[in-house]
Formats: structure tokens, sequence, C-alpha cells
């Protein structure tokens, strides 16, 4: 199925809902056939967004969404020729599976053969021929899912918006299904803006990610970048775990009370705090444990949670905050365990 990319544009975007600002000025640029992911906690303005762009939301005086050339800031949603899916699915329950998928084609008045075929391709593509004339109560939540993605689709739209669509289904499933919509959006290249609070869903499915908190976007980047430079501490804290380590700073060496870091560039842009105190950070599974006398740092275990693949272990002593150091599933080790720690170079991270 080919369907026309277009570039999709913010500028000076906010949203103010009764005199209560809850998103700061946005400017975005989504590329032609990109996958963007709005990442970040519940409240922070990614559906808000989102319903900018679809024409739910009209932003601020001043603010302009443009799809390619088109400014579509006036447009209502209906004629903006989006794609929306939604966490709670949305499909019509008195039409079959077809019935559903076809529904924006008959809107649009397509002819009957056509019709047929184009909602044919996508029953194949979405992997639902088999139940193409069961009512949608006889569908799991994952098939539920695929027809409300299916129905998205069908009448081409130019720009496809999804809002926490897999939020409703248990982990395994969603898991399938976030390998079978990323392999479906980098088949069809449609321009997708995708919400979701979950930091690994983004990770999979995005080309790029912009994360949000309280309003504001703090940074957008690859997810490699978002996830191994981060921006800020919002950002740091909010994907993934990153452990905090605080010291004296001497030369190029980090004191704590569990060793001394020698990092060569590690604090090279790192300001130092009130107090003379320096900080690095470093993320759970970038640290192995090595003999303690030959370690970065040493600390004794203070609890080991096992995971299944991995064991997370919590560590006193190393650090003025306790940090946590994954080690491989059949690694047991007791409460009150002797350890050292030493964390790859390329795995320390500085913030400003
Ligand atoms: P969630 O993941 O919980 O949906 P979110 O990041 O998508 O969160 P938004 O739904 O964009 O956040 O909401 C941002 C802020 O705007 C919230 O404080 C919310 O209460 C407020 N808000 C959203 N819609 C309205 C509305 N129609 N009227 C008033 N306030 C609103």
């Amino acid at each position: 199925m080919k369907l026309d990319a277009v570039p999709v544009t913010l500028s000076r975007c906010a949203k103010t809902f009764r005199g209560r600002r809850v998103l700061d000025p946005v400017d975005l640029s989504i590329e032609a056939g990109e996958t963007l992911v709005l990442l970040g906690p519940s409240g922070c303005g990614k559906t808000t967004t989102l319903r900018m762009i679809a024409g739910l939301e009209k932003p601020d005086a001043g603010g302009r969404v443009s799809f390619g050339a088109d400014d579509v800031t006036a447009l209502p949603i209906e004629r903006r020729q989006v794609g929306m899916v939604f966490q709670n699915y949305a499909l019509f329950p008195n039409l079959s599976v077809r019935g559903n998928v076809g529904y924006g084609l008959r809107i649009q008045k397509v002819e009957a053969q056509a019709l047929r075929r184009r909602v044919d391709e996508l029953l194949d593509m979405t992997e639902l021929t088999a139940h193409a004339d069961k009512p949608i109560g006889e569908l799991s939540g994952g098939q539920r899912q695929r027809v409300a993605l299916a129905r998205a689709l069908a009448p081409r739209p130019r720009v496809l918006l999804l809002d926490e669509p897999l939020t409703a289904l248990d982990a395994r499933l969603r898991e399938t299904l976030r390998a079978e919509m990323n392999a479906l959006l980098r088949e069809l290249r449609v321009t997708s803006i995708y919400v979701t609070h979950d930091q690994s869903e983004a990770m999979a499915l995005a080309d790029r990610i912009v994360v949000m908190s309280a309003g504001r976007i703090e940074q957008c980047g690859t997810p490699r970048e978002i996830y191994y430079r981060p921006a800020n501490r919002a950002v740091a804290q909010f994907v993934g775990t990153l452990n905090r380590v605080s010291g004296e700073r001497r030369d190029n060496a980090l004191v704590t009370q569990g060793g001394t870091i020698v990092v060569p560039g590690l604090l090279a842009n790192v300001k130092v705090q009130d107090g003379g105190r320096t900080e690095a950070f470093f993320r759970p599974e970038d640290a192995q444990l090595v003999d303690p006398q030959r370690a970065q740092l040493r600390g004794t275990v203070e609890s080991a949670l096992f995971l299944g693949e991995r064991t997370r272990l919590r560590i006193e002593g190393a650090a003025p905050d306790a940090l946590i150091v994954d080690v491989p599933g059949r690694i047991e080790l007791a409460a009150g365990t002797l350890v050292g720690i030493s964390v790859r170079d390329e795995g320390w991270v500085a913030l400003h």
C-alpha cells in the first residue's frame, strides 16, 4: 500500500485550558515517513500535543500546525486526513471486522470494488483475513488493536496518530504487537506520531523520541541519544535507571567513599557544586562485579532481586546513594557480601 507521507511542523504551539498553561510553546518538525514518539510521565502534555496535530485541540493564538506546505491550523480533524488509533480501540461494536476497516472508505464514498480490494489488503497486512466477518465482540484485545490500526490506515492518511495504543494489553502481547507495529510502520513509511509513557515501547518504535515533562520538551533525539546522552536529569531519570556517584573532585579524579574514579575526559565539563562536590552517573548494565581489590568502587550487597534473565543488586557503601547493578541471573549473592564494581569507561555519564 502506498501512502503519501508528509512532514509535520508545529511552530510555537502552546496550549492553555481555562487560564492554565499546560503546554509551553512547542517547536517540532517531524520528517515525512518518520515515526516520532512523544514520551513522558502522565500529565506532561503528550496527548494535548497529539490532539493539536489531529485537529481536536486548537493551539493558543500564534501557534501553527502544518502538513507539508499546508497550514492546517484552522482545519477540523475530518479535513486533515489523519488516521487515529486509541488505547481503548474505539471500534464500532455493531460492525464486523471488515465493516470497521472499511468504514472510512465508505464515508469517502469509495467505489465498492476498490473498497473491497483495499480492505482485503489491509486485513492481509494486519493478519486479520481469517477474522474478517467476525463481530468485534469475538476478538481478543490484540486483534482489536490490529483492526483499529487497519481502520486508521484504510483511507490512506497523510499522518498516523497513535495514543497509547498498546497500553491496555498484557505485557507479553504488548511486546508482540510492538514488533508487528514496528514492522508495519517501517514498511508503510507513513508519518507517525506515537504517544506513550512506556520507555521500552518508545525505544523500540521511534526514529526519534521527544521526552516531555511538565508541559515542556526536555530533549529530542534518536533512542540511543536519549539513552546514552541524556540532556539533563529529568530525561536521565525518566529513561532507564541511572546511578549517581557523588564525591570530591581531586584533579581529574572523583573521590567517593567506596573508591576513586578516574575516567579520561569525564569531568572535563562538569561543574563543581556547592560544597566542592561533583557527580558522575552510570547505568546498571554498564557495571560489572570484579575483585574488590581491583575495583573502582567497593560496597556491600544490601539486596539481590532475581528477575530471571538478570539479578538486580542494590549495593550500599560504595557511594553516598545506594547503587543498582545488574548481573547475570545465575549469580547469587547474599546480603552483606563485599563486592567490587567496575564501570566501563564509556558507561560513565556527566550531566550538566
Ligand atoms: P496522560 O499520559 O496521563 O494522558 P499526557 O502527557 O498525555 O498525560 P495531557 O493529557 O496532554 O497529558 O494533559 C496535560 C495537562 O493538561 C494535564 O494537566 C491535564 O489535566 C490538562 N488537560 C488536558 N486536557 C484538558 C482539558 N480539556 N481541560 C482542562 N485541562 C486539560
